[in-house]
């Protein structure tokens, strides 16, 4: 299946490095995703702005490679001028486009700021620059862990869009059936912008148990026993991971999702290996 057949095709998420080696790697990972012709590249913020120089020079690092690349932008615990002050270096840097999040507070790193959810960030960003921007938004099939209810979280959801996000990346998942609900529920609610599956390869068992934890991401029973049994086996791991993501990937473009976001942990062996699978 080619990417001309997504209207939004493929995209890949890197976090800023913190070491110049890290740097490096990365612009090699850049480089051989940058083969498959993404739609984008994003970059991500750390909570409470605690990467937000980071973030922006890797931005501008990975874009070196001719591809649009956006940085996330969170709102939690920062002051309407800060954000602000960050849009205009955006705009002044060239970029358009944007992942704009609420953010999760480290306990104990102040206020919650000016901005309390993702949909004011989405509307202020709106006032303060037009549709100079275009803005990505997260959705969550499984619901957001602090949600009250699947219900509450697909009205906030869809409050979101409306705001004025062009699209939707999702939290990753690994039952497709999550993510088809979800969809049907959000265009029963009026959302019709397209909501593009987030991908998470498969690499380590311990890490992706800890993730999935805090981000509310269920790991199917099955998948989490095989995983178990394979214990330090990297290689046994990286197999059955790569066959489960890459069906799950395969289920997903069949039924019609848009596109897909890899969470690539800023590394391309895992995600090249998904996207050989399933002809990207
Ligand atoms: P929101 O959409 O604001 O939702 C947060 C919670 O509040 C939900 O439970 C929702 O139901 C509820 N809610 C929303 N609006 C309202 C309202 N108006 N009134 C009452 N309740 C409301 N985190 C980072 O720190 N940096 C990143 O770069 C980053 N990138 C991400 C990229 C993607 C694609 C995804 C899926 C997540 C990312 N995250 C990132 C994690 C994200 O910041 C957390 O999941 C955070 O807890 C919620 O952010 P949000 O933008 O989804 O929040």
């Amino acid at each position: 299946m080619s990417t001309q057949e997504h209207p939004l095709g493929i995209s890949f998420e890197f976090f800023p490095p913190n070491t110049d080696a890290g740097r490096d790697k990365l612009m090699g990972v850049r480089d051989a995703l940058a083969e498959r012709r993404p739609r984008f590249f994003s970059v991500t913020y750390g909570a409470g702005g605690s990467t937000q120089d980071r973030t922006l020079h890797t931005v501008q690092a990975v874009r070196q490679s001719g591809i649009t690349t956006a940085p996330h932008m969170s709102c939690i615990g920062s002051e309407k001028a800060r954000l602000r002050d960050l849009l205009t270096r955006y705009r002044e840097a060239g970029i358009d486009r944007l992942v704009a999040l609420r953010g999760d507070l480290p306990s104990g790193m102040g206020g919650i700021g000016e901005l309390r959810y993702a949909n004011e960030l989405v509307e202020f960003i709106r006032a303060e620059t037009g549709d100079h921007f275009e803005i990505a938004v997260a959705a969550y099939p499984e619901s957001h862990p602090q949600a009250p209810s699947f219900e509450k979280d697909l009205e906030n959801f869809a409050r979101k869009m409306k705001a004025g996000a062009d699209f939707a990346v999702t939290q990753y998942f690994f039952s497709a059936e999550a993510y088809f609900h979800f969809v049907e529920r959000a265009r029963a609610l009026g959302v019709e912008a397209p909501i593009v599956p987030g991908i998470m390869p498969i690499t380590n068992y311990t890490k992706l148990a800890r993730f999935s934890d805090a981000c509310g991401a269920e790991i199917p029973r099955w998948i989490r026993k095989q995983l178990e049994a394979y214990g330090d086996d990297s290689e046994a791991i990286a197999d059955f991971g790569e066959e489960v993501v890459s069906r799950l990937c395969q289920r997903l473009l069949d039924g019609g999702a848009p596109g897909l976001h890899f969470y690539t942990l800023n590394q391309a062996k895992p995600t090249l290996r998904v996207l050989d699978n399933i002809g990207c």
